[in-house]
This record gives C-alpha cells, structure tokens and sequence, in this order.
C-alpha cells in the first residue's frame, strides 16, 4: 500500500444518508469528515435530524412487518446475512481504505476490521439456521412452547473507532432477529456506516428495513432513544453517554444493551516470560493509537521485575513506527481528530503536574512529514498515586501508566479500584495463579500470555461502568428478541368452569 493511495470509490451515492431505503438529503446540519492524516476533507454532506429518525422508524417497522420478510424462515433470512458477507469480502480492501481515510487507523488493522465485520455476517447467518426453542416440562394438561420473536425497530449507537466492525456486531444479529434497524454511526465516522447500508441494500435486504442516520448524538441520537417505536437501543460508545441514555430508555420502559468505557489493567508477575510480556504489553495499549476500549492502559510490574519490565517497555515504545496510516509498515498513525489529540496530550500533562514522570513519549513526532496529521508519540507514565487523573479516567489515546505492586493481595485491591471492568491481562508461567487472578479481576474478559484477542463465537462486554450486556456469542441473536410463551390446550375442559 502506497501512502498516497486515494480515497477509493464509495458505493453510497455522496453527500446522501440512508432513510429507510431511500438515498436521501439529510435535513440536519452539515457534516464534513476530515482525514486525520493530512486533515483533507473527505466528504461533506447535509446529517441526519431528528424529523429523519421519525421517517427511518416509520418505515423500518413498516417494512418488517411486511410479510413477504415476516414470513420467512430463518435460514431463509440467513441468506441475505450471508451475502452480506459475501458483499463485505468483495470490497474488502475499498473498505479498509476508506475506513483507514476516515478514522486514521493503520490500513493493517482497517483490513482485520472489515474481515471481522464479514465474519460476524457469516457467523450470525449460521446461529439463525441452527437456533432452536424450547418446550418446557408441562404441568398440566398442555403443551408449552417458548418462541423467541423480533421487538420490532431497534436504535443502533456507535463510536468512531472501529466503525464497520462495531456496527456489524449490533446491525447483523438484530436483523437476524428480525427486526428493522436505525443505525446512528458517530458523526466524524460515518462513511463506512453508509457503505455498509449500501451493501445489506444489495444483498437483498428489504428496502426501509434499515436506515444509516449520520448526525449528532445530542439530536439525532436522542430523538433514537426517546423515540417511542423504538423498542431497544444498542449503544457502544462512552460511560457518561451510556448512563445518560440508559436513564432515558428505562423511563420509557426500552431495554438496551451497553458496550462502554474501559481502563484495562495488565498484570506482570516475576515468573513471566518478560519477551513475550513486553510485546503483548505494547500490542494491548499502543494499537489502534491507544483508541481501544479494550487498551491495557494501566500496567501492573511486580517489583522484582519492574525495572526491567518498564525499561524495555520503554525503549520498545520510542522505537515504535509512528506513521502514515496508509503505509504497510506504520504501527501507530494519527489519532481520529485534533481535538481529540489535544484532549490526550491534556491527560499527559496532568499527569506530569500530579507528579509522574515521562519514561517514553509524551510529545508529537518530529518528523516534518507528520506535521499536518493528529499524531501523538507513544507515551509512558510512572511515578504516579492511584487517584491520578490519568490513572483513573479513560485516556483512550497511546498513553500508559506504569505501577508497582508487591504482594497479590495488595495487586488485586489496586487492579479492581477502578469505576471501569471491561478487560484484563495477565502475564505468567504459573496457570493456577492466573486463573485465581483472573476470576478474581473485575472485568468481562481475561487474557492470559496474551491480550486483545477476539472472537465473535465468544460473548464480549464488561462489568461496573463498562457496561452490562454481552455482544456475540451464541446469544448474540437472543439479545434482538423477545420470549413468548404459547401453551397449546391437550385435554378436555378446565376443571373450575366445568
Ligand atoms: P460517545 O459516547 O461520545 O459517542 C458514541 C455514540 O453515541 C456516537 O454515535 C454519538 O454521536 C452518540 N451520542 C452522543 N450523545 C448522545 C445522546 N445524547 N443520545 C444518543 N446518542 C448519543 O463515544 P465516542 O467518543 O464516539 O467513542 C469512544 C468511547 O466508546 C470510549 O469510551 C470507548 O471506550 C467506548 N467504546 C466501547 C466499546 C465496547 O465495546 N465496550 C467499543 C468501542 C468504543
């Protein structure tokens, strides 16, 4: 991949947004998206309003009650899911392009994004065609059957940092499900959002059954919430968002799912292979520019091997490819916006006036060949008390701090005295430790000798401000539906009216 590579060739028609089938003028405000890397102007369009959520809602639930979809069995639908993943891996490398032009993640990683996005088509279309109900023991004279049904239109809210992955984790096991879907891609994002509607269009996807409403989260997303035929929200985003909407949707009686913040510990203890720790150490927290929910950001060295650790750590990062996004060989590119860096760089000076010290980055890059982008070296912090700013908030930039810890009883205490539980890491020789450790963590998933691996066959999500709810995994489908019980009448006349 050349730097310079264009932006490719989209499939939504530009400056339009998707309304229920429609390719349409949004009747919101202008958005422009910008390429982090040079700051180009990558599309300017007219964003959704609110009035655009009321016509998207009315049409979705019109064009999934219609029978022709209704109707249809599941692995009938799961066709459709399919060749959505088909379409996907067709434009596999447009996609990772235009998504490496709009958000500025490396082109490496925008490639596994836009593959996981197809496997997770791939995936949901094989749980529909093999989900199964129940028939609960009978008490009576009857049969029971548990079926599970759609809960009609479903809000769909993303951040900007993994666009296409993250909608497909919500858009294709909703419509799975059988539901219409409105989804609200984050406003400086929202390129690879409208391709994906493009593609379900073509896939044969019944035209109102989804909509793609770029816009901001304060109109547009809120009237998604507040919106009385919308039946459940699936948000990703951040915690103060989330608690704000999961106020909103319970006092409306909706159900939603909640995918948020994260301040994930790492954990190194003395009998590590240090090699391998170290590499997973920079993986978890410098990929993605550090713009990962998952980021290790807080690492935790035993004393023992915290010089070393810290050190190589240290060095490793200094040595780090920050680059051109579209370079092959760039590790860290720009981060999504200017005012997001100058939000990350405002993190590293608290934490040098709360008393840490820089062991790595902590400035831009001096090359004058970045100077146009948002790029921000990879940073290391230390010397810092547990209720350091940085320490406790989401920093969701290429910043690490670095603690000590002596004894596990102590390490355990200090990991969990976080408002966040999304992930953990662990880096050992000794399992029985890691397993005590790893239950003992607060957080949705735990990797041990490893970090920031994923799979949609595995259910994913977080505990205390992270979020409640789980995406993939076998109940991926089941999280879009309702249970109904039907009980069949097998016997005579019921006693009491006899
Ligand atoms: P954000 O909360 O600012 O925005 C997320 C989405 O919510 C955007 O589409 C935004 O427009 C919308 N929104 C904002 N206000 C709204 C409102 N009042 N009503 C409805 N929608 C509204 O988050 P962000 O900055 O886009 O993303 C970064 C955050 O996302 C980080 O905290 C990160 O940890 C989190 N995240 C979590 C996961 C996960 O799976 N747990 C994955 C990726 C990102």
């Amino acid at each position: 991949m050349n730097a310079t590579a264009p932006v490719p060739e989209r499939l939504a028609p530009p400056g339009r947004i998707l309304v229920g089938g429609q390719w349409t003028e949004g009747r919101g405000r202008e958005l422009t998206t910008t390429d982090p890397a040079d700051g180009g102007v990558l599309a300017t369009f007219t964003g959704a309003a609110p009035e655009d959520v009321d016509e998207a809602v009315r049409l979705g639930e019109a064009a999934r009650a219609e029978r022709s979809w209704r109707e249809l069995l599941p692995h009938q639908r799961a066709r459709h899911l399919a060749r959505t993943a088909e379409l996907i891996e067709s434009r596999a490398e447009q996609l990772a392009l235009l998504q490496s032009h709009d958000n500025g993640k490396p082109i490496a990683e925008t490639r596994a994004l836009v593959a996981s996005a197809a496997g997770t088509f791939r995936y949901v279309a094989a749980l529909l065609e093999t989900q199964e109900g129940a028939i609960p023991p009978s008490r009576g004279e009857h049969l029971a059957f548990s079926v599970h049904e759609p809960i009609g239109v479903v809000g769909a809210i993303t951040p900007w940092n993994s666009p296409i992955a993250s909608d497909a984790q919500k858009v294709a096991p909703a419509l799975a499900a059988g539901n219409a879907v409105v989804l609200k891609p984050a406003a400086w994002t929202p390129l690879l959002s409208l391709e994906l509607g493009a593609l379900l269009l073509a896939a044969g996807f019944p035209p109102g059954l989804v909509s793609v409403l770029p816009g901001p989260g304060a109109t547009v997303g809120q009237r998604l919430v507040e919106h009385p035929g919308v039946g459940h929200l699936s948000f990703t985003g951040g915690t103060d968002t989330g608690r704000r909407l999961a106020a909103t949707a319970a006092g409306l009686l909706k159900t939603t799912s909640l995918e948020l913040g994260g301040k994930s510990p790492t954990i190194v203890l003395p009998d590590a292979d240090l090699d391998l720790a170290v590499n997973g150490i920079l993986y978890g927290i410098f990929s993605s520019q550090g713009q990962s929910c998952i980021a290790g950001s807080r690492l935790f060295v035993h004393d023992d091997v915290y010089e070393d650790v810290v050190g190589r750590v240290a060095e490793r990062a200094d040595r780090l490819r920050v680059g051109h996004p579209r370079a092959e060989d760039t590790q860290l590119g720009p981060l999504v916006t200017a005012s997001h860096r100058a939000s990350v760089e405002e993190y590293v000076a608290s934490g040098l006036a709360e008393g840490g010290t820089l062991r790595a980055g902590g400035s831009r890059p001096d090359d004058p060949a970045l100077t146009a982008g948002n790029y921000l070296r990879p940073t290391v912090l230390e010397g810092l008390a547990p209720d350091a700013r940085v320490v406790r908030e989401e920093v969701f930039g290429p910043v690490l701090v670095a603690l000590r810890f002596r004894d596990e009883g102590e390490l355990v205490a200090a990991a969990n005295d976080s408002p966040y539980g999304l992930a953990c890491g662990i880096w050992t020789r000794d399992f029985p430790r890691a397993w005590r450790l790893g239950r003992a963590i607060h957080a949705g998933t735990v990797w041990i000798n490893t970090y920031k691996q994923l799979s949609v066959a595995t259910p994913f999500g977080g505990v205390k401000d992270s979020g409640s709810t789980r995406e993939k995994g076998l109940g991926a489908v089941r999280a879009y539906q309702r249970q109904k019980s039907i009980y069949l009448g097998t016997g005579g006349p019921l006693a009491w009216a006899d």
